[in-house]
């Protein structure tokens, strides 16, 4: 069963994306979609295409999840290995996660509305 980002949570996921965008720059765009398709492991995966990353993130996420999944495939693009090694988290992934996830205390900090905003 999808769930259903508010219009605010939808303005925030924007804002979001764009946060992520302008502090950790990946070597191409970055598009992100809320996907109904499944996913082969948890609730995200990246893929690299010529122009572009694509992170898909299932629309069942709940909103902590949705942003848990994305700092993660963020610093998979980041830091790309190719999907078939997806799933090592090398040292050199784990320090972009770092990344990641103090870009997403940075960016959620004026955020106090909504109580599983915080990833913990
Ligand atoms: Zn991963």
């Amino acid at each position: 069963m999808p769930s259903q980002f508010t219009a605010q949570m939808l303005r925030r996921w924007r804002k979001y994306i764009e946060g992520l965008n302008e502090v950790l720059p990946c070597d191409r765009p970055v598009r992100v979609e809320r996907v109904s398709r499944s996913i082969d492991w948890g609730f995200a995966e990246t893929i690299k295409t010529p122009k572009q990353f694509l992170i898909r993130v299932r629309n069942d996420a709940t909103w902590g999840e949705s942003l848990d999944s994305l700092i993660h495939e963020w610093a998979h693009a980041r830091r790309w290995e190719g999907k078939d090694k997806d799933t090592d988290h090398p040292d050199e992934w784990g320090i972009e996660y770092a990344r990641a996830y103090r870009a997403h205390r940075a960016i959620c900090a004026d955020w106090s509305q909504l109580d599983d905003a915080v990833v913990q």
